[in-house]
């Protein structure tokens, strides 16, 4: 008898590029959900927008999707 096994990833990472000034911001997957108040549900929910700001220039923005590397 088999049966089929899950691979589980660990989100690890998040990368963006700001679409102002270019900068690419890398968060620890934890501190990126606490930085903006969601959780993981809210994140991989693909319906999910979420507002940041660059650290780098000020400039505000949207997440919108994603894809996984
Ligand atoms: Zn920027």
């Amino acid at each position: 008898m088999s049966v089929n096994f899950q691979i589980v990833q660990t989100p690890e990472w998040i990368l963006y590029n700001c679409p102002n000034c270019g900068e690419e911001h890398e968060w620890h997957y934890e501190d990126f959900l606490k930085y903006y108040n969601l959780n993981s549900d809210e994140l991989w929910d693909i319906a999910t927008t979420i507002e940041v700001e660059c650290q780098d220039c000020g400039f505000n923005f949207t997440l919108s999707g994603y894809e996984m590397d």
